[in-house]
């Protein structure tokens, strides 16, 4: 029996999770947290009875705690509740699958407390990877990814550990505005944008694919989960989503992992990894696909995607400030307060104004987070 913790059960990722739990008579949730989406929480906590269960906002832990004085759980609140949580005796993997930078404190509490980390959390990568992975190693903790891509490349390298890698070939659907210029994406809506042509997601991530800001979250992910340079990621849009990421290695071999653009596989394979278990739906139908494609991406329209290698070569507290400010900006773009075009103009202008704190600590990126949010507020 494996014993899992979830943070984010609520969310797309968590919700997958725990389907995957439905069906796995070898899982068990021990833990689950939320945000703020009780209704959804406690029909989760009567189905799965954890032992504790977490959610971060004040007024929405109240009411959870009175809707659910029936039955036998704890209830805890806020950032104490998350640490709580990553260190609980009885879990064995930590589920990160909330949206922001919350997650870096309670990813690091969950390492030091010897969990194997299932990461759908980008942000802890990319802002504070140079110091989780090193963590990671100290206390023998895997880090195993739950994205799509970082899952595939994941899976391409195994049996590889002696093998360098030459390359990452990251691949990116492209989002719904493919092949748009940048004066047809000052004309698009929030609807448009929330349409994602072969992924259902959560909003932030839908918002983060059009922008192609997700994909430069993606490229400083990879960055740290698998030890490379960022010139060693190349980006390529597959419309299609059916090959998920691709490795090459210095004889020229390239790997390709392939699947139904189907969250359940990565998740699944992070829970039993090294062990994978059927899945019966979805199954890949390359004589209905016929066709796989590729291009460049188009780094002058989203130029969001350019910024993200820029940040990250920079590195120190600038992949905080490009992570801050979209996640500033896409909150202000999912409230109407502005166009789609002025979300990648708020990250460069954040970057801009950012002077680099080298080999950033946690409060510092922290501080780094807040002060790149203060910056936005006092413009917008
Ligand atoms: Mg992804």
């Amino acid at each position: 029996m494996k014993k899992i913790a979830i943070m984010g059960s609520t969310g797309s990722i968590g919700r997958q999770t725990l389907e995957i739990v439905r069906k796995e008579k070898d899982l068990q949730v021990v833990a689950l947290a939320c945000s703020s989406n009780i209704e959804l929480m406690e029909q989760q906590i009567r189905e799965f009875k954890p032992r504790l269960a977490v959610v971060w906002d004040e007024l929405a832990w109240k009411i959870l705690c009175l809707r659910l004085n029936d039955i036998q759980v704890e209830i805890l609140q806020g950032m104490d509740g998350l640490l709580a949580m990553a260190e609980m005796e009885e879990s064995q993997i930590l589920v990160t699958a909330l949206v922001g930078m919350i997650g870096i404190r309670p990813t690091i509490h969950g390492i030091q407390a010897g969990k194997d980390i299932a990461l759908a959390n980008k942000e802890t990568l990319v802002t504070a990877g140079h110091l989780i992975m090193p963590l990671a190693k100290t206390y023998g903790v895997k880090i195993l990814p739950v994205d799509s891509e970082h899952s595939a490349i994941f899976q391409c390298l195994s049996g590889e550990e002696q093998n360098p890698i030459e390359r990452i070939l990251l691949t990116a659907s492209g989002g719904p505005f493919r092949g748009k210029t940048s004066d047809e994406l000052k004309l698009v809506t929030k609807e448009q944008a929330l349409k994602h042509p072969n992924w259902a997601m959560g909003n932030k991530i839908t918002i983060d694919s059009a922008t192609m800001v997700n994909k430069g979250l993606e490229v400083m992910e990879a960055k740290w989960l698998f030890g490379v340079s960022l010139d060693q990621i190349q980006v390529v849009v597959h419309p299609q989503s059916v090959i998920h990421s691709m490795v090459e290695f210095m004889d020229g071999a390239v790997m390709a992992q392939m699947g139904t653009p189907d969250m359940k596989i990565p998740i699944q394979f992070a829970l039993f990894y090294p062990e994978r278990k059927w899945i019966s739906e979805g199954k890949l139908d390359l004589f209905q696909i016929q066709q796989l494609t590729f291009e460049k991406p188009d780094f002058h329209t989203f130029y969001g995607l350019k910024m993200a290698y820029d940040a990250g070569t920079a590195g120190g507290s600038m992949p905080t400030v490009y992570n801050a400010a979209n996640e500033m900006a896409v909150d202000l773009f999912l409230r109407n307060k502005i166009c789609f075009h002025e979300i990648p103009e708020i990250i460069q202008a954040a970057l801009e104004s950012h002077r680099t704190v080298i080999n950033p600590n946690l409060d510092q990126i922290l501080a780094t987070e807040q002060e790149t949010y203060e910056f936005i507020q006092g413009k917008y």
